[in-house]
């Protein structure tokens, strides 16, 4: 959600390499980005001589990954976390919980500044889409539900800016249908008339709504057949309604 701040520039020829955080926010970016595919194997060796840094920083910045859930270690070695259903399903049934929680103490604290703001990327994302450049509509597109929640609290904050970072990399890998991208252009457009109107209730029901839908035609392409169980639930708690949207529109 947030942009994370840029990795430090290391010297390279300091003889000790990047420090372990910036070793491993580059291999994070390479994972959430898709340059490392889900499945790929991980050869310490390899790392180590490609980014210049020992097998102790290499296995500090893995051993983080792991914790992240976004490498898997093997019998046989380390390798890039499978995406699944199952997965996809537990980050949006999270998402859910989390936006909710932090929409209800942000949206009423919005000042008019911020709706201009959300005014302005909302005018963004229509411009990308007309000149049909989706890596840069993602960028005001993101700061759009960045914005939304930016006056929730800080530990708010970093764990939906996480959320937001793994479930990137399934939007990555699988692009959004273009009846998805049309729904998705009105839903943006209720949701910021509900943070204008000041109805809490409508943020989040349009926001948790936007949300589901995008888990549904994501889900599809990942694992066509997976019943999102674990969203419905989220989605009957938050809205009293489990009823999945059946399509993109
Ligand atoms: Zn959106």
């Amino acid at each position: 959600m947030e942009e994370s701040p840029a990795a430090p520039q290391t010297a390279h020829d300091d003889g000790l390499g990047e420090g372990v955080d910036a070793l491993h926010e580059r291999l994070r970016r390479d994972i959430l980005e898709g340059r490392l595919a889900p499945g790929t194997s991980l050869s310490q060796v390899q790392l180590g001589q490609q980014h210049g840094v020992s097998r102790t920083k290499l296995r500090e910045a893995m051993r983080m990954l792991v914790d992240e859930g976004l490498i898997e270690l093997r019998p046989r070695g380390a390798r890039v976390a499978d995406v699944s259903g199952a997965d996809l399903d537990e980050i949006y049934a999270q998402r859910l919980m989390m936006e909710s929680l932090a929409l209800r103490r942000s949206a009423p604290r919005l000042s008019p500044d911020d709706v201009a703001e959300l005014e302005g990327l909302l005018a963004q994302m229509a411009h990308f889409e007309r000149v049909g450049d989706y890596a840069r509509w993602d960028r005001p597109h993101r700061a759009f539900h960045a914005l939304l929640v930016t006056h929730s609290g800080p530990r708010t904050r970093t764990v939906l800016a996480q959320l937001d970072d793994h479930a990137m990399r399934y939007r990555t890998l699988f692009h959004a249908s273009t009846d998805a991208r049309s729904a998705a252009d009105a839903e943006h457009r209720a949701i910021l008339d509900a943070v204008i109107a000041q109805d809490t209730d409508a943020v989040v029901g349009a926001v948790v709504r936007h949300l589901a839908r995008n888990l549904m035609d994501i889900v599809r392409q990942v694992e066509p057949g997976y019943e999102p169980v674990t969203m419905a639930g989220a989605l009957e708690q938050l809205l009293g309604d489990a009823a999945l949207p059946t399509r993109a529109g």
